[in-house]
């Protein structure tokens, strides 16, 4: 990965960002770094470990890496998805941001290993089924050799079709046996980039939105409010299942979403800012006619 720490020390010697966002060799396999100096960039590697979004650290409201300058991140395709979704909603401005694409063959559903994973329908994540951003176009350089498509995994769509063929008793039924094991920590959350509120919902109290103790009332109002934030937005990454500590399958209520938004506005999540997304455009033709 010269290239990558190429391209990162330039930018850092030529002062044109001041730090750069990426990922590095961790004690248990790779992790997200913040790396300053260009003497520091020969850390910075990519591999099938690399799952983390650091799309996430661009939140503005992560004042501790504002605080840091300019920054560069550098993205897969379905992270350069969440910047997009960013820039979207107004969250940062493009010149704000340098975008150092990867180029990718798929990562693993689980990144501490100390040597990158060889991937197999077995290890290879979920979100990189049917991928259509490994090579991103958004972005200000791409770096890295062409890589191989991912090997086949689990089809999302199947497992979610699987669920919709239930009656909606056993519907109700599997999702409050998952969702009860929800302890409310917002891991899922605090992974997710497009999860960027000032202030989320359930840390209002006056009035109180969501109880927020862990029982079944609290959870559903979560994880239904959660899922209604993030439609049309959510880019399936992955990161908020890969998060939770319980393992609750967040990822088939996130692709759910995206068949339902599909469904109703033609509208599947793009890595092109320009493109509207329905939870901020209008549209005269829209199936919801009280809208008009
Ligand atoms: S979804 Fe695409 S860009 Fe993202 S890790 Fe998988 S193959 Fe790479
Ligand atoms: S909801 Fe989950 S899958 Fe969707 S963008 Fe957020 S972290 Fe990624
Ligand atoms: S990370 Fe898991 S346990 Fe924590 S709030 Fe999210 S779904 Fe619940």
């Amino acid at each position: 990965m010269s290239e990558l720490q190429d391209t990162a020390r330039r930018l850092l010697d030529e002062g044109l960002v001041q730090v750069v966002i990426g990922w590095e060799e961790g004690p248990r396999g790779a992790r997200p770094v913040f790396v300053t100096s260009a003497a520091d960039c020969e850390r910075l590697i990519f591999d099938a470990r690399c799952v983390h979004n650091l799309a996430t650290f661009l939140n503005p409201r992560r004042s501790q890496i504002t605080a840091l300058g300019k920054a560069a991140v550098v993205v897969k395709g379905c992270d350069a998805k969440a910047v997009a979704g960013l820039l979207r909603e107004a969250q940062l401005e493009r010149a704000g941001i340098v975008l150092i694409g990867v180029r990718c063959g798929g990562v693993a559903g689980e990144p501490a290993t100390l040597a990158p994973p060889a991937l197999s329908a077995e290890t290879v994540s979920a979100r990189c089924w049917g991928c259509d951003v490994r090579e991103p176009e958004s972005v200000d350089m791409l770096v890295g050799e062409a890589q191989p498509e991912p090997p086949v995994t689990a089809d999302l769509d199947e497992r979610v079709a699987a669920l919709d063929a239930l009656s909606p008793a056993e519907r109700f039924a599997f999702w409050t046996k998952e969702l009860s094991r929800c302890t409310q920590c917002y891991a899922c959350r605090q992974a997710c980039p497009l999860c960027c509120c000032e202030r989320c919902i359930v840390e209002k109290t006056e009035p109180q939105w969501i109880e927020t103790s862990p029982h079944p009332r609290g959870n559903f109002a979560w994880h239904l409010t959660r899922a209604q934030h993030l439609a049309g937005r959510c880019v399936g990454c992955g990161e908020c299942e890969r998060a939770c500590p319980v393992g609750i399958p967040l990822g088939l209520i996130n692709r759910k979403l995206q068949q339902v938004v599909y469904e109703l506005y033609g509208y599947t999540v793009s890595e092109d800012p320009a493109v509207p997304a329905p939870i901020g455009a209008y549209a005269t033709d829209d199936t919801q006619d009280f809208i008009e």
